[in-house]
């Protein structure tokens, strides 16, 4: 069985989590899903980034210690496996010990490229990064708009400029693909501006004692970023050298990340630079999303409108929260969140759509039994070929795309009903009814299979309702089944909200 090791980014747990972190969630579960419906065997990764300075000064405003604040919030955001039905296979957190051990192992197996050197520069704390002068908009963060602090101490160094040719290299090749296309451009730039080696550690003072000790140093914390971006092979077992790391990182060549377009840099350039210098493998692609605005402006706790996803799922239930971003939003632009849309989509495509489609199947199949036995038609030639756009699409990461086309069926097979209107032909053809019946459930069984990896729970249902569940699609067509109409699957919105 092929392997795919996914990887979501680990969150900043000084706020519980928002819509951005729940979209990047949703595309990582949906991807590892597809892949295990595949027959892959996946390992589903995600966790809490928790030794951050910003948990520190967070912590202080609202007079609890970090340890305090970190587990409030690292609780939160795993109650999101259960609250979005994410698959989630393992979730570290970056204060558990095999992980703090993994990172400072890393830190040794890094250190022919570590150095000390005094070193003056702009640290953004949002970003737990320095900055270059130029790199800065008017002075400020271009991430946060924020004015970076000026710091000056004696750090630790990492030699990254020394990877510079081996980085181009890699990712021009595609060894290490970065998808889309222009966020690999944009990676191959910053390299070719000429990479300056990175400071990974800071002082345990400035660091307000929290954090992983640089390992034979308790006066340095290892830097965020180079703790943060070990998680990857903790949670594997790095520091045990688990036959687990072994076979999911070391001997596997189909390792994904997916990230938010501002952490490219440290996954596309700083991360590779250390496995090399570690001597370890490295990850295969990179899947960077854009990020969601709220009504036009960003998401930020300062304007009030940061959208809970708990709230969301509770309002409208997860199958459709599910749909919905994975529907709405490009995989790889940014996307404009609204509730709106939500109620929009709510009722076109899932009321109206699917939910529509299976009412009307099932009630023209309870008045016969039908043979599954199909006979070609122009649906049967469209199903063939949605499905094979349908997993080009999503190979490609191209979800919403993918769904697309799906829901191109979905009205395809409503129109069917309508021209062929199979109640007409029970009383005096019943050879073109069965017929007819038998294009309809096998072709709404096909796309209850393809939403599957995004829609886990009404897939089954409508698979049930059919008389398909538990049959292998191969079955399908030595079955007999006798239909029963049901309360809708999606009821209106009006009628609840
Ligand atoms: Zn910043």
């Amino acid at each position: 069985m092929k392997k795919l090791f996914v990887t979501t980014a680990i969150d900043y747990v000084n706020a519980p989590p928002h819509i951005g972190h729940a979209f990047e969630k949703f595309q990582a579960d949906i991807i590892s899903r597809y892949y295990r419906n595949l027959g892959n065997e996946v390992l589903f990764l995600t966790g809490t980034d928790e030794n951050s300075l910003k948990n520190v000064r967070s912590a202080e405003t609202k007079g609890i210690s970090t340890k305090e604040l970190v587990d409030i919030n690292a609780q939160k955001f795993y109650q999101l496996k259960e609250a979005l039905n994410l698959s989630i296979d393992d979730f570290i957190r970056t204060t558990e010990k095999r992980h703090v051990l993994g990172v400072q192992k890393l830190w040794q197996a890094c250190q022919k490229d570590i150095y000390k050197k005094i070193y003056q520069g702009l640290y953004c704390v949002g970003c737990e990064e320095f900055y270059k002068e130029s790199e800065l908009i008017n002075g400020l963060c271009p991430e946060h708009k924020t004015k970076p602090e000026l710091v000056k101490e004696e750090n630790y160094f990492f030699r990254l400029s020394k990877y510079q040719n081996q980085l181009k290299t890699l990712i021009e090749s595609d060894k290490l693909e970065i998808i889309p296309s222009s966020r690999k451009n944009e990676v191959l730039s910053f390299i070719k501006r000429g990479l300056e080696d990175i400071c990974i550690s800071r002082s345990t003072e400035r660091a307000h004692h929290w954090g992983i000790n640089v390992p034979g140093d308790s006066s340095q914390k290892i830097w965020v970023w180079f703790d943060a971006l070990s998680n990857y092979i903790t949670a594997l077992g790095y520091n045990e050298n688990d036959k687990k790391f072994q076979e999911w990182w070391q001997g596997n060549d189909n390792i994904l990340h997916v990230i938010g377009k501002g952490i490219l840099r440290f996954h596309a350039v700083y991360w590779p630079a250390m496995l090399l210098s570690a001597g370890l493998n490295l990850p295969r692609r990179i899947f960077v999303h854009g990020y969601l605005t709220f009504e036009g402006q960003k998401m930020a706790k300062s304007l009030g409108n940061v959208v809970d996803p708990f709230d969301l799922v509770e309002k409208y239930g997860r199958e459709t929260i599910r749909y919905f971003f994975i529907r709405e939003f490009s995989s790889f632009e940014d996307g404009n969140f609204s509730e709106k849309r939500i109620k929009e989509r709510y009722n076109s495509d899932l009321a109206q759509g699917i939910g529509n489609l299976l009412s009307r199947i099932l009630a023209l199949g309870e008045q016969y039994q039908t043979s599954l036995i199909l006979k070609k038609n122009g649906l049967q030639k469209l199903i063939v070929k949605t499905e094979k756009i349908y997993h080009q699409k999503m190979q490609e990461f191209r979800l919403n795309e993918a769904l697309a086309r799906v829901w191109d069926l979905v009205n395809a097979l409503d129109k069917f009903i309508t021209e062929e209107k199979p109640w007409a032909s029970l009383k005096n053809d019943q050879e073109k009814f069965e017929k007819d019946m038998a294009t309809l459930i096998i072709s709404l069984g096909k796309i209850a299979l393809l939403i599957a990896p995004v829609m886990p729970e009404t897939s089954k249902k409508i698979l049930e309702d059919l008389g398909l569940k538990d049959v292998s699609e191969k079955e399908w067509a030595n079955l007999k089944v006798q239909l029963k109409a049901r309360e809708p699957l999606f009821p209106k919105l009006e009628s609840r909200i």
